[in-house]
């Protein structure tokens, strides 16, 4: 029955139908759990709730599909939007772009443009940007420009995947750049060629890349809403005086608020991902995908505005 739910939300992700309803009719279902909003009005509003709550938050922009320069420029135009609002708006808050969204798989070079757009405002208005890790066909490009844009601008970071192989020498090699990681498990179907097919696997890998960069002593973002992983990221930092402005833990909007909340009362950094824009029906259904349970709150909300 999971299986059957799981595989229809995915499928309901991809609908176009259903897509063009919802963009014509805004958040429905329950969906405010999961996405900060349909428009940047509505997600600036929802990091104000947050930063009063003393946690800090990420946006992500859920624009079109890109595959096109023009789509590419238009989505570059709204992030650029973005950070005028958050520096506007003085948020406590930063930017996590997917380089796919502005144009990495027309060329390295469309890319790269946009990307320094977003940078040269970033430094403006002294905002952090964060390059999200997609799948392992776009790793080394997304790494490659990292380091090279890591060498022009300082609020710069990226993300690496427990899952990968390679992940453990990347961090060492990152560590050269003192970059600021966000260190996930990973959320791509790949092969067993290029990543760990056993979860247990990615969650002992996941231990010991924490381990790693904490060592090194670069700033770490622990994406996780593992309990064990954040037990373990707690007692690395403790046994080695790792103070607790280091490191963040970050995790989805939505996903495990109490534990959320725990963590700040704890006096951690706790930071909030909160994806925002038209393309909302994709990123939700997503979720429900990964964990139908969740339908719960689409029952209870279908009804609501
Ligand atoms: P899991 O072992 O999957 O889950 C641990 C526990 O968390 C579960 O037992 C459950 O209690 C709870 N949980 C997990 N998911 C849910 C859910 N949907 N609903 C309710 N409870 C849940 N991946 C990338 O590949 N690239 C990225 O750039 C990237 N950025 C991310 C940014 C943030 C802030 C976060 C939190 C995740 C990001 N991810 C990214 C996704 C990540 O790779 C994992 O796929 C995802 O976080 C699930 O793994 P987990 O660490 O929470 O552990």
């Amino acid at each position: 029955m999971e299986a059957l739910l799981s595989k229809t939300f995915q499928n309901l992700s991809k609908n176009s139908i259903a897509n063009k309803m919802a963009k014509k009719y805004g958040l429905r279902f329950g969906a405010k759990r999961f996405v900060a909003g349909s428009n940047l009005e509505q997600a600036v509003d929802c990091v104000r709730e947050l930063n009063s709550n003393g946690m800090l938050a990420m946006l992500n922009y859920l624009g079109e599909f890109t595959n096109s320069k023009t789509s590419a420029a238009e989505t570059t135009e709204d992030l650029l939007r973005t950070l005028d609002a958050i520096k506007d708006h003085q948020l406590n808050c930063y930017l996590s772009i997917k380089l796919t969204s502005i144009g990495l798989e027309i060329g390295e070079d469309v890319c790269s443009e946009n990307l320094q757009r977003i940078l040269d405002k970033s430094e403006a208005t002294d905002t952090f940007v964060r390059l999200e890790m997609e799948d392992y066909s776009n790793c080394q490009k997304t790494l490659d420009i990292f380091k090279e844009m890591k060498t022009k601008y300082r609020n710069i970071g990226t993300v690496v995947q427990a899952y990968l192989y390679r992940t453990e020498n990347d961090i060492n090699d990152l560590n050269n750049y003192n970059a600021n990681l966000r260190l996930v498990k990973g959320a791509y179907n790949e092969s067993s060629e290029v990543a760990y097919p056993n979860k247990a696997d990615v969650d002992k890998n996941y231990k010991n890349i924490i381990t790693t960069h904490l060592l090194n002593g670069n700033y770490a973002g622990i994406a996780t809403h593992d309990d064990d992983a954040i037990r373990h990221t707690i007692r690395v930092a403790e046994r080695n005086e790792i103070p607790k402005n280091n490191f963040e833990f970050q995790m989805l909007h939505g996903i495990r608020p109490e534990l959320q909340k725990q963590l700040r009362d704890e006096g951690y950094k706790v930071r909030v991902y909160l994806p925002f824009g038209n393309e909302w029906f994709g990123y939700f259904m997503r979720r429900l995908a990964e964990r139908p349970e969740n339908l719960t709150f689409v029952v209870k909300n279908t009804f609501k505005k």
